[in-house]
């Protein structure tokens, strides 16, 4: 139609890119927490300090022992698709870091006021980056990074009205690192907030991190699984079916070390309860997946909470079989059945 007003096809600007990119990858505040999680640990951390203010909503600091950003490479790790982790796209085939997008950083930035502090070995000191002003000092820091990320959502009022009570989004904060924390038993992690000490897991055994994270009562209510079938090894602990709940609020499924919500998973798991657990009811698990990274693409979503199978039959089988295997085992410190 002639009267249709029409703009001219331009470029955005670096900025909005990221502004749009960010509502993909930051819902809420434990949107920035996974992230730089994430992050902490690609670095090699062995401890990790997760501070909130407000729910995550006023602060969401980050603090790890890793290696460390080179000062030359602050303002680059900020960037969009600015990343160490691959170089190729055959190394997007192997990749075996949390991150490889480098997309969080530059997205958290766009909605946020972020800063890095980060100091790596052989540096004199540390160094002090200010994400909207670009300013880059010397400061005092051990050798790691600590990510700050300010009143998020500032410049996006639609977006920060979707932010529920801070009680909320503090429990997003800890269930994310809650999620860190069982598929990582060797770091230590403490999660604050308002200046208070409100989780705390230290390095230890993956059961000890299952019992000190799910409680003594889901190690005790729940079966070893451990069988590799196939190309697939699949490990952790299913619960017993008098275990399960009415809501499906403890089921963890990892796959290569990461979180996920699959339904093949899912599906899978609760197949193997199915002669033994009726109606509605939840079984409790926390199910750890490893497969020749070839055979899983983890490039399916922003947040990479999604993944594919290449062979979705085999993996549902396998998660299958060892839980049921895991189930049908006679529990260890139990009397075998009485013979009839
Ligand atoms: P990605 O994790 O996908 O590479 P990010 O935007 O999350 O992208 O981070 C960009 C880069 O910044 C990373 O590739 C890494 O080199 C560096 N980086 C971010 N956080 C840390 C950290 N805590 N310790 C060391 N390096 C970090
Ligand atoms: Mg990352």
């Amino acid at each position: 139609h002639p009267d249709h007003p029409r703009r001219p096809i331009r470029e955005l600007p670096d900025e909005l890119i990221s502004q749009i990119a960010a509502g993909e990858v930051v819902e809420r505040p434990a949107s920035v927490v996974r992230e730089l999680v994430d992050n902490a640990l690609d670095a090699g951390a062995t401890q990790i300090t997760v501070r909130l203010l407000a729910g995550g909503v006023r602060l969401v600091s980050v603090e790890d022992d890793g290696g460390g950003i080179p000062r030359e490479e602050l303002p680059i790790a900020l960037r969009r698709h600015a990343t160490s982790k691959i170089g190729s796209l055959a190394d997007l085939e192997t990749v075996g870091t949390m991150g490889f997008r480098g997309e969080a950083l530059a997205a958290i930035g766009s909605v946020s006021e972020l800063s890095l502090l980060s100091r790596c070995a052989g540096q004199p000191s540390a160094f002090l980056l200010d994400g909207r002003s670009g300013e880059l000092r010397p400061a005092a820091r051990a050798i790691g990074t600590t990510v700050e990320v300010k009143e998020l959502f500032f410049s996006t009022p639609a977006r920060r009205k979707f932010l529920k009570t801070d009680a909320t989004e503090l429990a997003h904060c800890i269930e994310a690192v809650r999620r860190h924390a069982l598929a990582r038993p060797d770091v230590g992690f403490a999660v604050w907030h308002e200046g208070k000490l409100v989780e705390q897991w230290r390095p230890g055994t993956r059961e000890q991190r299952l019992a000190d994270v799910l409680g003594d009562d889901f190690l005790s209510q729940s079966v070893a699984v451990d069988q590799a079938i196939g190309p697939i090894r699949v490990t952790g602990r299913a619960g017993i079916p008098d275990a399960a709940r009415s809501r499906a609020d403890q089921q963890f499924a990892y796959v290569n070390g990461r979180f996920v919500r699959d339904k093949v998973l899912t599906h899978a798991a609760r197949s193997a309860y199915e002669d033994v657990l009726h109606g509605q009811r939840q079984p409790v698990y926390a199910l750890y997946v490893d497969i020749e990274p070839s055979r899983v693409d983890v490039n399916v979503h922003p947040t990479k909470i999604e993944v594919r199978f290449r062979d979705s039959r085999e993996v549902h089988q396998a998660v299958r079989r060892a839980v049921e295997a895991a189930l049908a085992a006679p529990r260890a410190g139990q009397a075998p059945e009485p013979a009839q």
